[in-house]
């Protein structure tokens, strides 16, 4: 079990130095090696996402991401920015299939903006696809045309999927509702996109292939909707990529915690690159303040979907869920009453819960 560890930027040492911790803590046979990617790779090497990185996170079974960014990159040529590390890893390992969940442990109600009755014990996951969509599709751009009568500026992109492409994204969000709560509920705009009526018809024959998982099919606008009114109606959601960029960062947001929402990315063979779903956050980074929590729970979903171990997946999120119960909270997530500690005590009181 080979894992990449790539810190990056900001707090991004801070807390994947604690998820490692706790992986190291399960007394599981993992190989794992550090590399660098996003601005401090151009700093040391010169590139974003360096040779000797690519090599190390393709040799590797899964790579556990801290983040990358940072305000002294910013204006850095386009190829010299840290989010380039992040695309090329993205793109060279083929990770289609992006698995968000939004998760509110009910220690954390009062966090989100929304009533604690309408979002308390929220469990979600929503799949996006990543690679395809009107994001990629060819033509596209801006250039000048006579519509109209006029001669003037028009803009264009081109959505697109083919039905293997949705085929593929679909089987992920269905498998992971078997881990689940065995329901999928498919998220398009089949009453105006032709593009997303094939998305309909393809997810529905996809779950023939399922008879234990439920599926449902609803309209973006709706989703987006329901989101907000009822959240805990979802299990899974599967959709392409520019309504899961949208219905993702929403789902996030349900939850008002960004320090502790865990992600993976995952390829053809499950294949993963796990990051927490926040930033560098250069406002706190080498403070030893930040919530460790997001990437300790992103190592759980590369237990589940990359190493297939369910149980160790499960230890480590009843720990979490311990340590929330215990009181202990990182600055972002406090509350009065409660313990207050930093990165490195968080990680401490996950490592006792195990
Ligand atoms: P951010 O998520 O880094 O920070 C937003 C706010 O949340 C900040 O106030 C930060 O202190 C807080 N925060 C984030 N993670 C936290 C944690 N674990 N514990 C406690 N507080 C936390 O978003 P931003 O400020 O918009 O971006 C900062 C940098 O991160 C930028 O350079 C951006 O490009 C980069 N970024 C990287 C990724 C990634 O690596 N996947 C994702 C988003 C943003």
């Amino acid at each position: 079990m080979k894992i990449c560890v790539l810190p990056g930027d900001g707090i991004g040492p801070e807390i994947t130095a604690e998820a490692v911790r706790v992986l190291m803590a399960l007394d599981m046979k993992f190989e794992m090696e550090e590399a660098l990617l996003g601005g401090c790779a151009v700093d040391a090497a010169g590139s974003p996402y360096p040779e000797a990185t690519q090599k190390l996170a393709q040799a590797a079974d899964a790579v556990l991401l801290g983040a990358v960014g940072g305000p002294q990159w910013d204006n850095n040529p386009r190829e010299l920015r840290p989010e380039r590390g992040l695309l090329g890893i993205r793109k060279q390992l083929g990770l289609f299939a992006n698995l968000r969940p939004a998760i509110l442990y009910p220690e954390l109600a009062n966090a989100s903006t929304l009533k604690p009755e309408v979002v308390a014990g929220l469990d979600i996951l929503i799949v996006r696809e990543l690679t395809g969509d009107i994001y990629f599709g060819q033509p596209r751009g801006i250039e000048m045309r006579d519509v109209d009568g006029k001669h003037q500026r028009f803009g264009f992109n081109t959505m697109h999927y083919t039905e293997s492409e949705i085929r593929r994204i679909v089987r992920v969000a269905f498998d992971a509702a078997r881990k689940r709560n065995k329901r999928v509920c498919s998220v398009d705009k089949m009453n105006v996109l032709e593009c997303t009526q094939l998305w309909r018809d393809v997810a529905t024959e996809v779950a023939d292939e399922y008879a234990d998982v439920e599926l449902s099919h609803m309209l973006v606008d709706n989703a987006a909707m329901q989101l907000v009114k009822n959240p805990k109606q979802f299990d899974v959601i599967v959709t392409g990529n520019m309504f899961g960029d949208i219905l993702s960062d929403e789902a996030s947001m349900l939850t008002g915690s960004i320090g502790m929402l865990p992600s993976a990315s995952l390829d053809e063979n499950n294949k993963g690159l796990y990051e927490p779903s926040h930033g560098s956050a250069p406002d706190i980074a080498g403070k030893g303040v930040a919530n460790p929590l997001a990437t300790i729970l992103s190592a759980a979903m590369m237990l589940r979907y990359t190493f297939n171990r369910e149980e160790a997946a499960q230890r480590i999120e009843t720990a979490v869920k311990k340590v929330l119960s215990q009181g202990f909270r990182t600055g972002d997530i406090f509350e009065p009453g409660m313990k207050k500690v930093g990165t490195k005590e968080m990680g401490d009181a996950v490592l006792a819960a195990l």
